[in-house]
């Protein structure tokens, strides 16, 4: 692990030019550090001050720039901290670091900002996750989540779970003390009851994860179907653009294509593939194995059909097809304006049979009616489950803290089996520990070292 003595540095603002740079220093010492590249002292300034400062190193001064004198503790890293805005140049930039580094600092691992917020208890470790969750949204949704993650939503929710575990751990070793004399304390049925609820609200937090999961990854919505059908039309046309080939060349798609679609807030990546159908090719047989791969790894299907030509049994052969790799397939028959029928009697032909043959749900559209474009978009927004996402309720994003949920609530199965089976206070002990542990790991009040590398590694430069 990293010595939190040194004085670290790093841009913390993205490569290239622009207006302004920012480069930060932070670690006792840093003032120290930042008074030899600058004109004038920083470390005599008041904390949370800004200053207009020369850089100089040895070869003279090489930018005026404006010097934030952080003073530890109340910084973000806890410790001393000074952030330079220099105009945004690549010479500029690197020519400063240069001469922090030879005034005694070095350069910052991924992360190591907000790893030394960790330590000196500025922010625990969900907290430190939703920093980096922040910084990576690109949605409403999503940055709701991490806002929230930040803010020490998610992490007061694991705490009260911890303290209600804690107290019950405290009535079962008060059992445990006075075990000899055979007095039981808390009643069993009170103690199942606080366990029950206990496990209920860690199961409910996991239940958050899917969506939660879905909106930090953004929903996978997988265009599949036979050639022609109009999967890449309906890919340009949600995407309002030429992104994938449209030809009307059975087989042209041959790679999956992906973009990102937001809507109300909520990003979906959007797959175009390269359609299912008996591969005449190499290459496209590649592309179908893609299609079924992201099939299987995809929440959401949309398996696009040309109304005119297809027929129902080729239908119930992709439906089944595809609900042997994935949960949900919903049916969009394309071509509407060639059918010389109405929305209403395209569905009434339609839509029971494919629903019988496992279709979640069915629409009809014009690959090339724009107005239809909003049918698409509403008939995915419909797919996002909304109850998790419109209160200030803490929501499970992260694959790590589910999974540390999840150790939580196996363990606190064996306890209730172990209370059930009436075994005494010291058999239940170590499961209950465990559940503890596990739920201090998403806080990082349990951590080790691979952990700690785990969540940081995860980070960038200058955070
Ligand atoms: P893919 O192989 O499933 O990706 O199908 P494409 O999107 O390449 O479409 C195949 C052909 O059908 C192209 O010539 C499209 O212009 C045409 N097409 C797609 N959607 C529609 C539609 O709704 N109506 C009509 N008339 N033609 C369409």
């Amino acid at each position: 692990m990293l010595s939190r003595e040194d004085v670290i540095a790093a841009r913390a603002t993205p490569p290239g030019s622009g207006a302004i740079a920012v480069v930060r220093i932070s670690g006792p010492g840093a003032l120290t550090v930042a008074d030899k590249v600058v004109s004038r002292p920083l470390s005599d300034c008041n904390s949370h001050t800004a200053h207009l400062r020369n850089l100089v190193d040895a070869d003279g001064s090489f930018d005026e720039a404006l010097a934030v004198v952080f003073k530890g503790p109340k910084t973000y890293t806890g410790d001393d901290t000074v952030e330079f805005s220099v105009h945004g140049s690549e010479y500029i930039v690197h020519r400063l670091l240069k001469a922090l580094f030879n005034a005694g600092a070095r350069p910052a691992e991924a992360g190591e900002f907000t790893f030394r917020a960790f330590f000196n208890g500025k922010l625990d470790l969900a907290q430190a996750e939703g920093v980096a969750d922040l910084i990576a949204a690109d949605s409403a949704a999503s940055h709701r989540a991490a806002f929230h993650q930040l803010k020490g939503g998610v992490s007061k929710d694991i705490e009260v779970l911890r303290q209600e575990l804690i107290r019950f751990a405290a009535l079962i070793e008060l059992e445990l003390d006075f075990g000899e004399e055979d007095v039981e304390f808390a009643g069993r049925s009170e103690l199942r009851e606080m366990l029950n609820n206990t496990t209920t609200a860690v199961r409910a937090l996991m239940q958050t994860f899917e969506t939660g999961n879905a909106i930090r990854e953004g929903v996978q919505v997988v265009l599949a179907g036979r050639p022609n059908a109009g999967k890449s039309t309906l890919f340009n046309l949600l995407l309002q653009e030429d992104r994938a080939i449209v030809s009307d060349i059975a087989g042209t798609t041959r790679d999956s294509l992906e973009d990102r679609l937001i809507i109300d807030g909520i990003r979906f990546r959007l797959i175009d593939t390269a359609g299912i159908r008996e591969a005449t090719d190499t290459i496209e047989k590649l592309g179908i194995e893609r299609t079924f791969r992201h099939i299987s790894g995809g929440a959401l299907t949309l398996l696009v059909f040309d109304l005119v030509s297809s027929t129902k049994e080729e239908l119930a052969k992709d439906i089944a097809e595809i609900r042997a790799h994935t949960g949900m397939v919903i049916c969009v028959g394309n071509k509407l304006d060639l059918t010389g029928r109405n929305e209403n009697e395209v569905y009434a032909f339609w839509n029971d049979f494919l629903q019988q043959n496992g279709a979640s749900a069915f629409v009809s559209v014009s690959g090339l009616n724009e107005a239809h474009r909003e049918h698409l978009k509403g008939l995915l927004r419909g797919l996002v489950a909304t109850d998790d996402l419109d209160s200030d309720k803490s929501m499970v994003t992260s694959l790590r803290h589910f999974h540390a949920l999840q150790k939580s609530e196996q363990a606190l199965v064996l306890v209730m089996q172990a209370l059930d089976n009436g075994l005494s206070g010291d058999l239940l002990a170590s499961d209950l520990r465990e559940a503890l542990n596990a739920l201090g790991e998403v806080t990082g009040q349990v951590s080790n070292e691979d952990l700690l590398d785990y969540v940081f590694s995860k980070f960038c430069i200058g955070k």
